[in-house]
């Protein structure tokens, strides 16, 4: 399997610069899919593989190019998994990360039990019917604060407990964070099947 350039189906400049840094060792160049003007496709999916793989087939579609995409959530086991694949909308469709926040907190209450977990999926498809996409899984244990700390990172960050560091997701700098995290993790697991294949 080889590849000159890859699309990444997010509209997350953040994103496109880390995945890029890290494949531009293994020579392959990243594009955003803005660059090719590839509009939001609806995440219909119940699960994260399959909303990242909607987002990888639509952007390889257009594109003609191989495409990543990532989905990624939080889910808090006293909620039954929940806000899972609708964390970033889990207080609604124009909720911001602190509305999100406030719901999460309100909903978990008391409640004794405050283990989640963070997951990311990254899927590469070599072309959109690709029948057999790789796909990576990170997740990243921790659990849910009672309360805000921490002004760094974004979404549940300044509520999420990170056990390795004692502290808070939003008090550790990017590298510590790419280190520990779902995303890392499963940046890392692709970086690998790459570098394997
Ligand atoms: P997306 O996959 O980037 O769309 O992320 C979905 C949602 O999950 C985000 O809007 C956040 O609410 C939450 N989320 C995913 N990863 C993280 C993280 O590393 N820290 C905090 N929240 C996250």
């Amino acid at each position: 399997m080889s590849f000159e350039k890859i699309v990444l189906a997010t509209g997350n400049q953040g994103k496109v610069a880390e995945l890029a840094d890290k494949l531009a060792s293994l020579n392959i160049e990243v594009v955003a899919q803005s660059e090719f003007d590839v509009p939001e496709v609806a995440e219909t999916g119940t699960t994260f593989i399959e909303n990242a793989i909607i987002k990888a087939r639509h952007a390889a579609k257009i594109t003609g190019l191989p495409a990543i995409a990532d989905d990624s959530g939080l889910e808090v086991e006293a909620l039954g998994g929940a806000p899972g694949i609708y964390s970033a909308r889990f207080a609604g469709v124009n909720a911001n990360d602190s509305d999100n926040i406030d719901k999460l907190l309100s909903e978990l209450g008391d409640n004794p039990n405050r283990t989640a977990r963070f997951w990311c999926v990254l899927v590469l498809m070599r072309h959109a019917d690709d029948p057999t996409p790789l796909i990576c899984q990170g997740v990243w244990q921790g659990e849910i604060l009672p309360e805000r700390q921490g002004e760094q990172g974004f979404g549940y960050d300044p509520v999420f407990f990170s056990h390795e560091k004692n502290c808070s997701a939003a008090m550790l700098d990017k590298a510590t964070k790419n280190s520990l995290s779902h995303r890392g993790k499963a940046l890392n697991q692709l970086l690998d099947l790459l570098k394997a294949n």
